[in-house]
């Protein structure tokens, strides 16, 4: 299947570009992947959304691929697995095994949870170690669980799981946190939740038969000392990696993967091809920034197929 336009990733930066796509009429493709929605769909309250005050992730994401769709959008329920950039058309390979083809492609893969790399983390996930507390959180209920990570999804996350849990422990690395200040001053003054400063977890405890945590060794980062805390479920908050794997050797990327675009543009070293939301910032990572992002990849994509005469 040909198209002018292939967009990659359901999250606000897909969406948003399809939706100015197809009022382009480019009749745009655009794969949800894995995670159709995006990042958005593992929280509960988006309070920064313009227009709403308050609005669940889920149903944000759902307004939006209602909206892309009632432009016109084509949604392919489908994980991409292979992109082909050396010659045009450039070529999609998808986990169905189907072959497409395109002029130009919208990369708005996002982001996804980075992990410590313990080795007791990994024995343990999905066993009470976990990254989506709207995901797990419903397992703790009048239990103990520790959150590890000083950002905003730190911060979220430790504050919803005291609707389950008694206890809720944020482990972080330094005395500082990076959250911003509205939800430092919630985290705070919640009095199920306890703050462990200049601490980082060392290993994941727990038993083999059945599999289940039952505590963490921590280490002080001052003074080494190392303690035991007892929990029954790990939330490991420690922020997101770009999801560029499809296009690491083949486009330029900086600082861990980030895909690198012009100045003020989502032009990639590629031309045909733009990066639009967190799989190209690794400073904003909002909603509302990889929207924008969104559209301006959508606006450069139509440009640069009219230039070739493909549009
Ligand atoms: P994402 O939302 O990450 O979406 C990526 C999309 O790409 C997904 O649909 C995925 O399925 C798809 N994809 C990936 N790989 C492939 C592939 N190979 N083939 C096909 N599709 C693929 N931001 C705010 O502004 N306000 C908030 O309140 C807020 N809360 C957050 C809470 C949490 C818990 C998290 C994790 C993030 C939060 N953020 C918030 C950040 C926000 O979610 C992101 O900045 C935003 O979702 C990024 O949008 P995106 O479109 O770039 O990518
Ligand atoms: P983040 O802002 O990058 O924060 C990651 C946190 O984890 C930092 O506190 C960091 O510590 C800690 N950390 C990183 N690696 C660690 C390690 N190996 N060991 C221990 N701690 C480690 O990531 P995030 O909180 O996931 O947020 C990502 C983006 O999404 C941000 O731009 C954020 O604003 C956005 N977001 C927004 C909202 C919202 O608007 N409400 C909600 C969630 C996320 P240091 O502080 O020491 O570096």
């Amino acid at each position: 299947m040909h198209s002018k336009l292939i967009i990659i990733g359901s999250g606000p930066a897909g969406y948003t570009a399809g939706i100015y796509a197809a009022r382009a009429m480019l009749n745009p493709l655009l794969f949800k992947g894995s995670q159709p929605g995006g990042q958005l769909t593992i929280t509960t309250e988006v309070e920064n959304w313009p227009g709403n005050e308050v609005i669940q992730g889920p149903d944000l994401m759902k307004n939006m691929e209602e909206h892309a769709k009632a432009t016109g959008v084509n949604i392919i329920d489908d994980h991409v697995i292979e992109i082909q950039v050396d010659e045009q058309p450039f070529v999609i390979k998808s986990d169905k095994k189907k072959m497409y083809t395109a002029n130009s492609i919208i990369l708005a893969t996002g982001a996804q949870a980075k992990w410590l790399g313990l080795p007791s983390e990994s024995k343990f996930k999905g066993f009470g170690v976990s990254a989506c507390a709207t995901c797990d959180g419903f397992f703790y209920r009048n239990k103990e669980v520790v959150v590890i990570g000083g950002g905003n999804t730190a911060a979220e996350e430790a504050i919803f799981l005291t609707k389950f849990a008694n206890k809720v422990t944020l482990i972080h690395r330094r005395n500082k946190l990076r959250a911003e200040a509205i939800l430092q001053k919630r985290l705070l003054s919640n009095d199920k939740i306890n703050v462990l400063w200049d601490h980082e977890l060392v290993q994941v405890l727990g038993n083999d038969n059945p599999l289940g945590v039952t505590g963490i060794q921590v280490r002080n980062v001052n003074n080494q000392k190392m303690a035991n805390i007892n929990c029954d479920g790990v939330f490991i908050a420690i922020g997101h990696a770009p999801a560029s794997e499809l296009v690491i050797q083949k486009l330029k990327t900086h600082s861990g993967g980030y895909v690198v675009t012009d100045a003020d543009s989502t032009k990639t070293s590629i031309p045909g091809i733009f990066a639009a939301g967190d799989i190209t910032d690794s400073k904003y990572r909002q909603a509302v920034t990889s929207a924008g992002m969104g559209c301006m990849a959508a606006l450069e994509a139509e440009q640069y197929l009219s230039e070739q005469d493909l549009d």
